[in-house]
């Protein structure tokens, strides 16, 4: 059978060929509201410095440094939003609150805390210090300044950023759409009572979440049956509208895997085994656009489309996901950053390894003073979902038959933090 003759590709090698194979999607504009979770894909630059006029830290007065220890005749207020006309000069102050401008003449401002006030006359304290409880011109941000990196993702601080410096729309990478399949005639819908044999279809809802996570928009086709026409009739028309598809299930050797054929024959299957576990089976492919008149605008990156046909065993399919999808759709949104972050953790069991395969072993991170130390989610079996649940780390354990010793450090890729 012809899936079996893919050569089996080192897992680091796979990763690249994936990313070379990936193109940025387009740039499109949006609103803040929209930006949250989204990927900057110009540098952004501050037009006008921040503040753009002096503005009070504090309630109290504007002054002039040197009327330190007099009493000075108040002459008006400048209040948020309400500027005071006129200049302060010497032997005058006028009453400034937070945010307010600090009017001309004046260089710092005396807290409402350390001043007596009688009538329309205030006592300030001695000695003063010029520049003090306000913010200068340009003190947060300078004209022309970069404040943003393309590539960032946009959080609330980076949004605020934005809005500060008077931007109500972002350029932004696109969303990438992925359709989402299951196959396997034993799958039967989450909430269904499954039959003999049957199993729900617990895939399609942890790879939607982990989609989504990754910046996703995504539509579920269901469950694709293990027949090559029904299963290629959905790919073939999913195609058409999604930039990604992903498949779990079906790429395995048997007689009724069929995603690689189907694949092959759609376009070109570039990996069809690695060297990794679990997820020996993952296969990647690209598929030209087909070219028929298109209600929806052509696609950029000339048009390919990407395919990954993930295992079915379920840690296998979110293993190969981590490993190779989820870089993916971070390069097509255009992610500075495509990795996952890593730590250095003290490994706490003794880690065996397997003999031609890079293993990604799960594992939960506990704190032993300054340092992290990682053990072993139990059984690694990749049907076991329990060994990726509530995992902090994946620790990649080389091939051969030396495996890695207890209490070596080892660079852990973080999922999550204790
Ligand atoms: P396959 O790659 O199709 O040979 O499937 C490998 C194993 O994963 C089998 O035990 C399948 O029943 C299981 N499996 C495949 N698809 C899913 C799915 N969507 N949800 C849960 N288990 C699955
Ligand atoms: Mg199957």
């Amino acid at each position: 059978m012809r899936a079996s003759t893919y050569p089996l590709v080192d897992a680091d090698e796979a990763a690249a060929l994936v990313l070379e194979q990936t193109p940025v999607l387009e740039v499109e504009r949006r609103t803040l509201e929209e930006c949250a979770g989204r990927v900057l894909a110009d540098d952004l630059i501050a037009p006008s410095p921040l503040p753009a006029f002096p503005s009070s830290a504090v309630d109290g007065y504007a002054v002039r440094s040197s009327d330190a220890g007099h009493a000075l005749r108040v002459i008006g207020e400048s209040a948020a939003g309400r500027p005071f006309a006129g200049p302060v000069a010497p032997g005058t102050a006028a009453r400034v609150l937070t945010g307010g401008v600090v009017p001309e003449g004046a260089d710092c401002v005396v807290m409402v805390e350390d001043v007596q006030v009688d009538g329309d006359v205030v006592m300030v304290p001695s000695p003063l210090r010029a520049g003090t409880n306000y913010h200068r011109v340009g003190d947060d941000v300078r004209a022309g300044e970069r404040v943003l990196s393309a590539g960032t993702l946009l959080g609330a601080a980076e949004i605020g950023i934005a809005a500060a410096i008077g931007q109500a729309m972002l350029p932004v990478g696109r969303r990438p759409r992925v359709a989402l399949m299951s196959t396997g005639d034993e799958l039967v819908e989450v909430g269904k009572r499954p039959g003999p044999g049957q199993i729900p279809d617990s895939n399609r809802w942890a790879l939607l979440a982990a989609l989504r996570e990754a910046g996703a928009d995504v539509t579920l086709l269901g469950i694709a049956p293990d027949e090559p026409g029904a299963l290629r009739d959905l790919v073939v028309d999913a195609l058409d509208r999604a930039d990604v598809l992903v498949t779990s299930g079906g790429v395995s050797v048997g007689m009724h895997d069929l995603v690689k054929p189907l694949l092959e024959s759609l376009g070109t299957v570039h990996i069809g085994r690695v060297k990794l576990k679990p997820g020996k089976p993952f296969t990647f492919a690209t598929i030209p656009a087909v070219s028929h008149p298109h209600p929806s605008p052509p696609p950029q990156g000339g048009g390919k489309k990407l395919a990954f046909g993930l295992p079915g065993f379920p840690v296998s399919s979110l293993v190969t996901f981590e490993v190779f999808v989820r870089p993916a759709l971070r390069k097509m949104q255009g992610f500075a950053q495509l990795q996952r972050p890593t730590l250095p953790v003290r490994l706490g069991y003794e880690a065996r390894a397997t003999a031609d395969r890079t293993e990604y072993q799960r594992v939960t991170l506990r704190r032993v003073g300054a340092e992290l130390v990682a053990e072993t989610t139990g059984s690694q079996s990749s049907s076991r979902l329990l060994s990726l649940a509530g995992a902090h780390a994946l620790v990649r354990i080389a091939p051969g038959d030396l495996g890695v010793k207890a209490g070596t450090i080892v660079e852990a890729i973080i999922l999550a933090l204790p």
